[in-house]
């Protein structure tokens, strides 16, 4: 849909926009999650975001399934706001000397993700349930469940055990 062509006239047509947001942000969420387990090095790390790439899969099986319901086919549409996020994350990784301090700036990057993600599936299942597709909108809770799961064992895995390992200062 083009920036200027003012082509979303009803809220149907603003949620379908969204649902592909989401869609695209999740296909490039697949493609960044390798390089990130890649990357980890502390092993709960590297295994919180493997389950999330085996979640993320079948989150996207999930969109499908919501195109489905609303007689649509699953397409989606660039999302500069997760690519944003996903090239910062690259960027900063790219820049970062030390293990422990890479694992903290890799969760920080991905609680980031997280967030987008719960903000984009909180908006559609409201929207969803007042447009009165309740199938799709109890399909997104599911993501929705499994999206606040991981940022919440992210927030953990960075109080407990990454952060404080890292160095604070240059010796
Ligand atoms: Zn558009
Ligand atoms: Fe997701
Ligand atoms: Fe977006
Ligand atoms: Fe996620």
């Amino acid at each position: 849909m083009g920036l200027f062509s003012k082509d979303i006239t009803t809220m149907d047509e603003l949620f379908t926009h969204v649902l592909q947001d989401i869609y695209y942000a999740e296909n490039r969420i697949l493609k960044a999650l390798p390089d990130m387990i890649e990357r980890s090095t502390k092993r709960e790390l590297t295994a919180a975001f493997k389950s999330h790439l085996a979640e993320t899969e079948k989150q996207v099986s999930r969109l499908e399934q919501a195109f489905e319901l609303m007689g649509e086919k699953p397409k989606g549409t660039k999302c500069p706001a997760i690519d944003g996020i996903i090239d910062e994350a690259q960027e900063i990784a790219g820049e970062i000397g030390d293990k422990r301090v890479l694992d903290a700036a890799l969760i920080a990057a991905a609680q980031a993700v997280e967030h987008y993600e719960i903000t984009r599936y909180g908006t559609l299942i409201t929207w969803a349930g007042e447009l009165g597709h309740s199938a799709v909108a109890k399909l997104l809770s599911i993501t929705l469940s499994e999206e606040k799961a991981a940022d919440k064992k992210l927030s953990t895995l960075g109080k407990a055990k990454i952060n404080k390992r890292a160095p604070a200062l240059r010796k």
